[in-house]
């Protein structure tokens, strides 16, 4: 497991009954003696919306951003793959937060692995992403944001090469893309 943090496989159980409109079955877990779902919910809810640095309303990062960044970062959209700006790009460089300008990845952790999106073995620091498990597809898998702005970015799965094992799947559409 990428998050093996106990407290946030916790949270992300309770996040998938509250998802699941599960309030009874949430309600007597509570009888048990543990913590109130409503109330985690609630705490969590606004955890989420201070967790960034960088915060906007949905419009105006609509303004902010063309509408395949929006729909990318903001709505967890995928692009198809082969059919985007930075799968085959080659040359050296940073790869930046469409959103917020943050660092994020380094043309010297890319790497093709095939799949039509571009992919990294790790990000430019351990501090510039953060994820968080996704049940979009019945199966979980690691979603990976920015740091600064929450901003969706990819997945990363554990099929990447060495050093590492991982593969950072990313959406160019996240990403703005500085020459060296
Ligand atoms: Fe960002």
């Amino acid at each position: 497991m990428i998050d093996a943090d106990s407290e946030r496989t916790r949270r992300t159980f309770l996040r998938g009954l509250g998802g699941l409109g599960l309030g009874l079955a949430a309600g007597a877990i509570g009888a048990l003696g543990w913590p109130d779902v409503r109330q985690v919910l609630a705490r969590e809810t606004k955890e989420a919306s201070d967790m960034f640095e960088v915060t906007k309303t949905d419009a105006e990062w609509k303004a902010l951003l063309t509408n395949e960044q929006y729909l990318v970062l903001r709505h967890e959209q995928t692009e198809p793959p082969f059919k985007n700006a930075f799968f085959d790009n080659k040359k050296p460089g940073t790869y930046r937060c469409a959103g917020c300008d943050l660092d994020l990845f380094s043309s010297q952790h890319k790497y093709d692995s095939g799949t039509g999106w571009p992919s990294f073995w790790q990000p430019i620091d351990a501090n510039a992403v953060r994820t968080k498990t996704d049940y979009k597809i019945i199966f979980p898998r690691t979603e990976v944001h920015c740091r600064r702005c929450g901003g969706h970015l990819g997945h990363v799965f554990e099929d990447g090469p060495k050093p590492t094992g991982l593969r950072y799947c990313i959406n160019s559409a996240s990403l703005k893309f500085v020459s060296a």
